[in-house]
């Protein structure tokens, strides 16, 4: 591309160069015309034969390297000055002359020498009297063209290769980061997600791509790790009933037992397996939540849902010697998922039962004038420690004095997951030993469909 650019610009240059030099020259041929035909020595409305051009009066033009000649109508020679003053005469333009008509012409005289010569009449009282010749050498017209093509044929090489150069220089440079991008992604697999490329200092398009890349794979790391943990602690939690169960059975098996042991043994095998199916219930709905979202939506009255589930649970909270109360506003609508929002608040008031001792369990509904719903579900139970508040919602989290408790850790981050699915938000705040409230917001659906 470059080659072809400083030819056409060379050619276009010589051309230009050519053609204004020539131009200049033909003029300074035609000025010196006029003061030459200025001096011709004219009596008597005739060319004086013999003196047609007084030396004396042309001393300057000669001296600037013009060639003159004086011509009679006829065509010969009456008179010349100059180093040309031999050259063969055209005679196209004696004939144009005769016409009136002034003309150029360019006479080659060897190889390396030519010669401009301008031909015009000497016209006196309207007839043609003579014929005026005034002519230069395109030596120096030449040298400089050649000149000028000299520079260019080294000149342009020179460019050429300064311009490959530092083309390569730049391309190279900017395209190593590349280079990095390709390595690391090739270095990457499922097991190792640690490799960064790091290139933070450059604020171009591949630094931010590079950025971009970085937070791409941090996040997958993240993801990747957080899925390992969740599959380790899943086999860990299933791990712990089976090994009851079959602890429960080869003690059993040990030796003859008592119809009544027998009993006992099925009883606790019971327990384990209630507890296992439990596990795999939460499991399975974490399992299909991650890859099945919630999908059949409608419209769900919250007050009637809060109210049904609040006189469900109550018989359970008074088993445990708590006091269940309501507080809820009527009409309060939401669009969503009656199972799914079903299982998050069964979640959250069984955990108030779980973790309160003595006291009482409050369900309160309202909605504001920006038609956000709260619902808060308060106990007066043993609360949570503040470096615990930031990860109950994580799987698997437990605070660690409630490993006597009956749980998983699963329950508050279902919990979670369906109330994101609701576009809602759910926050806590737990102060220990005087108890703990959960808030979730929804936006209230006003339609009346
Ligand atoms: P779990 O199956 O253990 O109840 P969750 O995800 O429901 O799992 O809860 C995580 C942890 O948060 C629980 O182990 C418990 O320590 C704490 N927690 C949840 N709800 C309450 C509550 N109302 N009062 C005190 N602690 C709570």
């Amino acid at each position: 591309m470059m080659l072809i650019v400083l030819i056409l610009f060379g050619t276009f240059v010589y051309v230009s160069m050519w053609q204004g030099l020539s131009t200049s020259i033909d003029d300074s041929i035609k000025f010196s015309t006029s003061q030459a035909i200025a001096a011709v020595n004219i009596e008597n409305g005739q060319i004086n034969f013999s003196d047609s051009l007084p030396e004396s009066s042309t001393a300057d033009l000669r001296e600037k390297g013009f060639t003159i000649r004086i011509l009679s109508t006829n065509g010969n020679i009456l008179q010349s000055v100059g180093p040309f003053h031999n050259l063969i005469i055209d005679h196209t333009s004696i004939q144009n002359a005769l016409n009136r008509i002034s003309s150029f012409n360019t006479i080659k005289i060897n190889d390396l020498e030519s010669i401009r010569v301008y031909t015009a009449p000497i016209i006196e009282n309207q007839t043609i009297i003579g014929i005026i010749q005034v002519m230069q050498s395109l030596a120096t017209l030449h040298e400089t063209l050649d000149r000028l093509l000299l520079m260019m044929l080294i000149s342009i090489p020179l460019l050429l290769l300064i311009t490959a150069f530092s083309g390569y220089i730049l391309a190279a440079r900017a395209l190593s980061p590349i280079d990095q991008i390709t390595k690391t992604a090739q270095r990457i697999s499922t097991e190792d997600l640690s490799a960064r490329l790091n290139l933070h200092n450059s604020d171009d398009e591949i630094g931010r791509l590079a950025n971009t890349f970085d937070s791409m794979l941090s996040r997958l790391e993240e993801g990747f790790s957080r899925e390992r943990q969740f599959t380790s602690d899943a086999s860990h939690e299933l791990r712990t009933p089976l090994a009851a169960m079959q602890a429960i059975l080869s003690v059993t098996r040990g030796k003859q037992r008592s119809p009544e042991e027998y009993e006992t043994a099925m009883d606790d095998l019971m327990e384990e397996t209630s507890r296992l199916r439990a596990l795999t219930e939460d499991l399975l709905y974490i399992a299909r939540g991650d890859s099945r979202p919630i999908t059949s939506y409608e419209k769900v009255d919250l007050s009637n849902l809060l109210n049904d589930m609040s006189e469900s649970l109550r018989p359970l909270a008074e088993s445990n010697g708590l006091l269940l109360k309501q507080n809820i506003q009527n009409k309060l609508y939401i669009f969503g998922n009656s199972d799914a929002l079903i299982r998050a608040f069964v979640n959250l008031i069984d955990n108030a039962i779980k973790y309160t001792e003595h006291g009482e369990i409050i369900v309160d509904a309202k909605k504001n004038e920006k038609n956000i719903i709260e619902i808060s579900i308060s106990d007066t139970g043993r609360g949570i420690d503040q470096e615990h508040l930031t990860h109950i919602f994580d799987r698997f989290y437990r605070v660690d004095e409630s490993r006597t408790t009956q749980g998983f850790g699963l329950g508050l981050s279902i919990v979670q997951e369906i109330v994101k699915a609701h576009k809602g938000t759910i926050t806590v705040t737990s102060q220990i030993q005087k108890g703990s409230t959960f808030h979730i917001f929804f936006t209230g659906d006003d339609k009346e469909k």
